[in-house]
This record gives C-alpha cells, sequence and structure tokens, in this order.
C-alpha cells in the first residue's frame, strides 16, 4: 500500500493514526511512506512507529533528506527498512537528475552514513535508481558500490506521459524516453545487470521485472499483468492512499469519489468488495506500469521464483548485513566503483 500524491490537504497526525489501524485491521502486511519527501512530515516517525506496533512492516523512501533524529526515533520505534534515492555515482549527474538540487549526492551520502549508524547492520537498506538515457550507463557502478555497502539497488524506468493524459507520477518530459539509437547500448547494460544479479549482487529488481524494464525501455508492451488477465492487482493486493486519506488504485489514478480510509466503515466496506469495480475501472483501462513496488508484489504473488527470492530476503534474513561506514569512507568507496562510462 502507498502514500503518494502532494496536491491534497494532508491529514494531521490523528488522522493518520485512524488511517493505519484501519490498515491493519485489514490485514496490510506492509505499507511503504514516500512522497515527495516523507521526511518533511516532522510525525513521520511516530506513524511509521504506529504501524509497527500494530504489527504492519513500515517502508521509507528518502531522497536523502532525512535527518539524524528522525532516523533514531524511527530505529527506536523498530523501523528497519529504509529506500534512499541514488541514481549515480557522479555528484553532478546525481544533482542534475534530481531536477538541480545543489548538493543532493552529498546530501543522499550523509544519510546513507546516518542510517548505518542508528538504524543498525539489519536494516534492509536499498537505493532506489532511476533507469534513464542520463545515467544508464552507470548503474552497474552503483550496484556494485551498494552491494559492498551491504545495500540493494531497486531500478525505476523513468515514467513520461502525454499532457492529455496526465498520470500522477509521470513526467511530461519527453526526453527521459530512450530512442531507438540507444536500444543497443540498454541492451548491454541489461545484459552486465542480468549477469550481476546472476553472480549474487544486491538486485532487489526479480528477473521478470528486469525482462519488462527491457521492454519498457523500448516502449514493448509489459508481461508481469499477464498472469492476470493483463490487470495489475490494484484493488486486491495493493492500492494507495492519499495525503488526504482518501483510496486511490495506485499512485497514477484517482477514483471519482473520496472514499475515507480512515472511515468508520472502511474496513467493512474495504472486505465486502465494495471498491473493486472503481478500482478496477481504472486498472483494467490503464496501460500498465513499471513502479517498482506494484510490479514486484504481483510478480512475487504470481511468480514462483521471485516468491522464494523474497522469501530469502525479508523472512529467512540470510542477506548481508549493511556496512557502517563514514560519509567520507563512502565517498572513496563511489570513486573506487565509479568506471567513468559515459552517461549515455
Ligand atoms: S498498472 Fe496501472 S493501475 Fe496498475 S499499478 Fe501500475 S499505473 Fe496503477
Amino acid at each position: 500500500m502507498i502514500y503518494a500524491n502532494a496536491d491534497r490537504r494532508e491529514l494531521n497526525t490523528a488522522e493518520s493514526f485512524r488511517v493505519i489501524d484501519n490498515l491493519a485491521d485489514l490485514g496490510a502486511s506492509v505499507v511503504l511512506l514516500t512522497g515527495g519527501e516523507p521526511f518533511i512530515r516532522n510525525d513521520l516517525p511516530d506513524l511509521a512507529g504506529r504501524l509497527v506496533s500494530r504489527g504492519v512492516h513500515p517502508r521509507i523512501q528518502t531522497n536523502g533528506l532525512a535527518t539524524i533524529d528522525g532516523l533514531r526515533r524511527c530505529a527506536e520505534l523498530g523501523v528497519r527498512d529504509i529506500s534512499i534515492s541514488l541514481d549515480s555515482l557522479e555528484p553532478a549527474n546525481q544533482d542534475f537528475l534530481n531536477g538541480g538540487f545543489d548538493d543532493s549526492w552529498n546530501t543522499a551520502v550523509e544519510t546513507i552514513a546516518n542510517v548505518g549508524q542508528v538504524m543498525g547492520t539489519n536494516t534492509f537498506a536499498a537505493f532506489g535508481c532511476v533507469f534513464s538515457p542520463f545515467n544508464f550507463q552507470g548503474v552497474p557502478d552503483v550496484i556494485r558500490f551498494a552491494t559492498e555497502l551491504g545495500w540493494w539497488v531497486s531500478l525505476v524506468p523513468a515514467h513520461s506521459t502525454d499532457p492529455l493524459e496526465p498520470r500522477s507520477f509521470s513526467t511530461f518530459n519527453q526526453t527521459v524516453q530512450f530512442q531507438p539509437n540507444q536500444y543497443s547500448q540498454v541492451d548491454a547494460v541489461l545484459d552486465e545487470i542480468g549477469e550481476l544479479k546472476s553472480k549474487g549482487f544486491n538486485i532487489y529488481d526479480s528477473e521478470q521485472y528486469l525482462k519488462d524494464l527491457r521492454r519498457f525501455v523500448k516502449g514493448e508492451p509489459l508481461t508481469w499483468r499477464d498472469r492476470n488477465a493483463g490487470v495489475c492487482d490494484a484493488g486486491s493486493l495493493y492500492f494507495a492512499v492519499l495525503p488526504d486519506g482518501g483510496l486511490a488504485p495506485c499512485c497514477d489514478w484517482r477514483l471519482e469519489e473520496h472514499v475515507d480510509v480512515g472511515g468508520p466503515d472502511f474496513v467493512k466496506e474495504y472486505k465486502r468488495g465494495n471498491f473493486v469495480k472503481p478500482i478496477q475501472e481504472k486498472s483494467k483501462a490503464c496501460s500498465g506500469c513499471l513502479y517498482g513496488s506494484y510490479p514486484e508484489i504481483t510478480i512475487s504473488a504470481r511468480f514462483a521464483k521471485a516468491s522464494l527470492e523474497r522469501y530469502s530476503m525479508f523472512i529467512a534474513e540470510s542477506r548481508s548485513q549493511i556496512n557502517t561506514i563514514s560519509a567520507d569512507e563512502i565517498r572513496m568507496l563511489a570513486k573506487k566503483h565509479l568506471s567513468g562510462k559515459p552517461r549515455s
């Protein structure tokens, strides 16, 4: 379940607790707290702690702006799952990809060091890494760097959309799309990534997801929904909660009518299947996406190999521990893994 979109009134802490309690009563196993930047909310650790206390696993996504105090409070309340945006080992490229935000790379490095320091080596920590024409050649470097740090890498291709059919989480910037003359380079990089995965490097994405990534960047039809008649599992395995507590099929689409996820009758009505039809009206009409979380949940539920892979990551806890080195040591490690390949 995903908390997304930024153009709505934000619930206060008490209202958010009501949403969390309903999600717990519904039997949600994982809640992804995302933004924008979720750490802009001072009560983020309280919300994550409430999830933990209700037996729900919180995963927090940050652009790297989490303070050490915020991370410490999350850790004290039992949070052990965090994802930071890291798209490149080249500081200037990372800043460019973050819309020209000065020093975003150094900010991310400080946050990586803080996570190691306050959240403990047993934390599941991952880099959310965009796969775009502006950084894809450097993605294998990010994977090698992450693996030495004990972190994981989750790839998300840049999504663009037609302004006439806007989707909330996609950009109008068409330059993020790959051109046919880049496809052979894309294939070479994705072959390298596949090889790294088979050798045990820390790539979070399933093989099925990586196959669809190759299709997505070339504008070919995706296959991760094929085992469910070409429809995703929005409304059954996942849904989104808007900042105002409204129910949404996912981060891209909204329902015509407001449904209050924190409302007193929400759990009863959801279990009766009252929201399946309006959600499926959206998901059946959707051409698909490759936003890491939704496809991976569907893939884990419907592909045995991916399911076993997730089990070994989260249940069996057989994964490597994260490295607790300083920000300066992290910068040195990044330099070591920077192969100097061109960006595009
Ligand atoms: S496939 Fe469409 S409806 Fe389903 S999660 Fe992705 S964007 Fe949403």
